[in-house]
């Protein structure tokens, strides 16, 4: 059994959002989500520090790339792996480029390393 970990996925796509808690829950992560950058950095900043923070890209407010940047930048967040999805790939400052995984399978691989990375390394920038 795969080891459970916390995610915050952020999409600004409810329907997007409930596959990837569907698909993380059924592994067993415990899973927050986030309306966008600017409401996943308040959620951050409010003291819900997931292992890992799974971001769709193109939002309204604040995208992917602005809340990877912004979590890189804050002392307090700067540790957190945030994994960067777009359309059809996942490019990641943290963890190595990838298809977007979308089965539960291979999100749950990719939760694994990344929160690996975490408590091992820190975010590599
Ligand atoms: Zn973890």
């Amino acid at each position: 059994m795969a080891k459970p970990h916390s995610v915050l996925v952020v999409d600004d796509d409810a329907g997007v959002r409930s596959l990837y808690v569907d698909a993380l829950s059924e592994v067993g992560h415990t899973v927050a989500v986030a309306i966008d950058g600017a409401d996943a950095l308040d959620r951050l900043r409010a003291g819900s520090i997931p292992c890992v923070v799974l971001t769709d890209v193109r939002m309204p407010r604040m995208d992917g790339w602005e809340l990877s940047r912004a979590v890189s930048r804050d002392p307090e967040l700067a540790s957190i792996p945030v994994v960067v999805v777009t359309g059809d790939k996942i490019l990641s400052f943290s963890s190595p480029a990838r298809d977007k995984p979308f089965s539960p399978r291979e999100l749950d691989a990719l939760v694994q390393r990344s929160c690996e990375l975490h408590r091992t390394t820190g975010i590599q920038d």
